[in-house]
């Protein structure tokens, strides 16, 4: 069984990506199983010694919406952070940076949509009123010197209003970078995306002024197409991915075990294309399986299922 890829290097690629891990926020967060807290902290250990530097940790959404994540205040208690790694977590409104800001954050995200009907639905506002939502919490964070992340969800289709026009992405994306987010997550939150569509989007933000270095890949593999599109992003300079290890969180919007792209699946890529990411695949991978009997349900990674 290899144990490694290849490595050989392709043109035109960054040399090193930093790998946003969204497993113990995005991940936990859509799986229907609850752990309990000192697990999460444990996953997050775990991660940040297999290598990775950028992990979400959790969420100060209203535990009601997400009883998964409820625990997040607990958990930021519970857990020891390691020296240079970013634990940035997600806060939906005004009252989630506070709690936020007292537990210490140094880095929150922001979640928006291209789309006016998931705006709707996952955030009760319309998209220009979500983005009226954010400004004081960006603004706040800002003053408070966190930095902000904007998440940007739909950006290739939405179920309810099938594809998503580039314009509009651009737009909306252009907005909440406006605010003053150092960077946004551009989120194929159904899976539906292909890299033409990917280079189409990306080569359309650059046209507005917005580079790949203000810019984030969320791909989710819900038709396979996550590899490649995030190969697609990489030739356009794009230098962060996100990723959840394991490729737990399933598709909240389809009846698929896949969502996310597996952290491994990505690994495995970037280092046979010779890019570097500073992950331990190998420890990755125990932590994948660990964590899959605790959630009750194998990992769907294609390398985690290859490597144990
Ligand atoms: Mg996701």
């Amino acid at each position: 069984m290899m144990r490694q890829p290849y490595e050989v290097p392709m043109a035109g690629l960054p040399e090193r990506v930093t790998i946003y891990e969204v497993g113990p926020r995005d991940g936990l967060q859509n799986e229907s199983a609850v752990v309990p807290v000192e697990v999460k902290a444990e996953f997050l250990a775990r991660l940040a010694a297999a290598g990775l530097t950028t992990i979400e940790a959790t969420s100060f959404v209203h535990p009601t919406w997400v009883p998964q994540l409820a625990d997040a205040g607990e958990l930021l208690s519970l857990m020891t952070p390691m020296p240079g790694v970013r634990y940035p977590v997600l806060v939906p409104n005004e009252r989630g940076l506070d709690r936020a800001l007292e537990h210490g954050v140094s880095e929150i995200a922001v979640f928006g949509s291209a789309t006016e009907t998931f705006a709707r639905r996952n955030l009760n506002r319309s998209v220009a009123g979500s983005i009226e939502m954010f400004a004081p919490v960006v603004e706040r964070a800002l003053a408070a010197e966190v930095k902000v992340r904007a998440y940007l969800s739909m950006c290739f289709g939405d179920p309810w209003e099938g594809p998503t026009p580039i314009g509009r992405v651009v737009d909306v994306g252009e907005q909440l970078l406006g605010l003053g987010c150092h960077e946004l997550s551009i989120g194929d939150t159904i899976g539906v995306g292909t890299p033409g569509h990917v280079t189409a989007l990306l080569d359309a933000f650059a046209a507005r002024g917005i580079g790949p270095g203000r810019l984030a890949v969320h791909f989710h593999d819900t038709y396979g197409q996550a590899l490649v599109n995030t190969l697609a992003a990489l030739r356009a300079g794009v230098t962060v991915v996100d990723a959840s290890a394991g490729g737990i969180g399933g598709c909240p919007y389809a009846e698929s075990a896949t969502g996310n792209l597996a952290t491994e699946d990505l690994v495995w890529m970037l280092h046979g294309l010779g890019v570097e990411t500073g992950v331990d695949l190998e420890s990755l991978v125990r932590t994948s399986v660990w964590l899959s009997e605790k959630l009750g349900r194998p990992s769907p990674s294609r390398v985690v299922q290859a490597l144990s």
